[in-house]
């Protein structure tokens, strides 16, 4: 080797993206159960799986969740293709879903339609405590149908039955109504009315947003702007009375299944799209720093968007990540779900082919087999077993190849006995039960 050769610097490692993370077995019952749970409770109240692309023309986000939306103006990852297209990776979605479903007429399926989804989305946000640039959420939407009360109560019931189900006790639900098209333009003068005295010491973003979207200042996370809020005028007291009935209607519905609520009215969410309900989930105590973990609200008007016809529609998200988080820190650990298992293994080469093929039997049979097959020596694939904690082991040697037959040991005991390989399966079987 020349001295150049060997002196050549080793390659700096790679390392995830910031804001991005892997999700390593370790973590596994936790996704497990996450995902297990939400989609039994999917099922239990009739919601079907809906998958769309990871990508979308980025209008469809500028459109519908706002060009002024954090997560449009500042978060949205996009690129230009070799053809000329503007995609996004999707920072949510419902937009997605929305465009789905007028793409394949679902308006002439039974309505309302109830969709369920769990995969990622992609925000260029400022990384923190639970907050990712890819995370991964779960959501339910129901479009379509009549626009009743009883749906926007139904979305919140489910995500509370989803964190009970997760032992996330006590949540914190804060509900609100941002009205609709009625009473809403008046509140939003009323709004900017009460700013302008302000404009002075708002943050740079409420001054744009207080001429084009003055409820977004209700949503602002700037120190600065924090006094003003508190005393911002009051949508609940602006509502129309419809929106009123709507609001008043679906407390009652939550009333009737004893999920308790606070009505915050500076809860508005960043996103254009929503109008009356709107809520969020936050875990109690100190995990409630963390922020959201789930939210969602009434979006009557998307479709109308992006080109479909007037659809009531409504849905809610949670994020994986921070249920994750709050579960670690509340000591929440789901149990374990990995099946039992039995090590494998063998001493010399023919033994070792062997061993091969008694593998492909035993999983057949419904036996998790693990093992250390490329190891030779007998001791060092025994060492294996050690380091994944497992208790049973099947020994083969070239005297059990030709006495058809296998040692079972028990590691923990340090006791072994020679069985049939006829009866092999069932032996494992009694053994791993017991
Ligand atoms: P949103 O539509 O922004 O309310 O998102 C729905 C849920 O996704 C939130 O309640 C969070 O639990 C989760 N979420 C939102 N943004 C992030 C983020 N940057 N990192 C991790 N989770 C997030």
């Amino acid at each position: 080797m020349d001295q150049k050769e060997k002196t050549k610097e080793k390659p700096e490692a790679f390392r995830a993206q910031k804001g991005m993370h892997d999700m390593l077995p370790a973590d596994e019952p936790y996704w497990e159960k996450i995902e297990t749970a939400a989609r039994s409770l999917a099922r239990a109240y009739n919601f079907g799986s809906i998958e769309t692309p990871i990508m979308e023309d980025a209008a469809l986000y500028n459109k519908t969740s706002g060009e002024e939306s954090d997560v449009v103006e500042k978060e949205m990852y996009t690129l230009r293709t070799k053809g000329g297209d503007v995609l996004a990776l999707r920072p949510e979605y419902t937009p997605g879903i929305c465009r789905a479903y007028i793409e394949h007429g679902m308006s002439r399926l039974a309505q309302p339609q109830r969709l369920f989804y769990v995969g990622p989305v992609f925000r260029h946000d400022r990384p923190q405590l639970g907050r990712y640039r890819q995370f991964t959420q779960i959501g339910y939407e129901i479009l379509g149908g009549q626009n009743d009360a009883i749906y926007d109560a139904e979305i919140i019931t489910i995500i509370a039955n989803l964190l009970a189900e997760l032992k996330i006790k006590n949540p914190i639900l804060k509900i609100n109504s941002i009205g609709d098209r009625v009473c809403r333009p008046n509140y939003k003068r009323q709004l900017q009315n009460y700013y302008r005295n302000y404009e002075k010491e708002l943050c740079e973003d409420c001054v744009r947003r207080l001429k084009t979207n003055p409820l977004k200042l209700l949503d602002c996370k700037q120190p600065q702007c924090q006094p003003f809020k508190e005393k911002a005028p009051n949508f609940l007291d602006k509502l129309c009375s419809v929106c009123k009935a709507h609001f008043r209607a679906t407390l009652e519905y939550l009333e009737e299944v004893g999920i308790s609520y606070e009505v915050d009215p500076r809860l508005v969410r960043g996103l254009d799209y929503y109008n009356r309900t709107v809520f969020e989930f936050f875990a109690d105590g100190k995990e409630e720093e963390i922020g959201a973990l789930g939210g969602g609200g009434r979006y009557d008007y998307l479709m109308e968007m992006i080109g479909g016809h007037a659809t009531p529609a409504l849905g809610g998200a949670l994020g994986v990540e921070r249920i994750i988080a709050v579960m670690q820190a509340k000591g929440i650990v789901p149990p374990a779900r990995s099946p039992k298992k039995v090590f494998l293994a063998h001493a010399g080469a023919l033994a070792k082919k062997n061993a091969f093929s008694l593998r492909e039997e035993l999983r057949k049979s419904g036996i998790c087999v693990t093992e250390a097959l490329a190891r030779e020596s007998l001791g060092a694939q025994l060492k294996v077993a050690d380091k994944e904690g497992i208790g049973l082991a099947l020994i083969l040697g070239q005297k059990e190849i030709y006495e058809h037959s296998v040692i079972l040991r028990d590691l923990g005991a340090g006791t072994q006995e020679s069985v049939l390989v006829a009866k092999v399966v069932d032996e494992i079987k009694k053994r791993l039960k017991a």
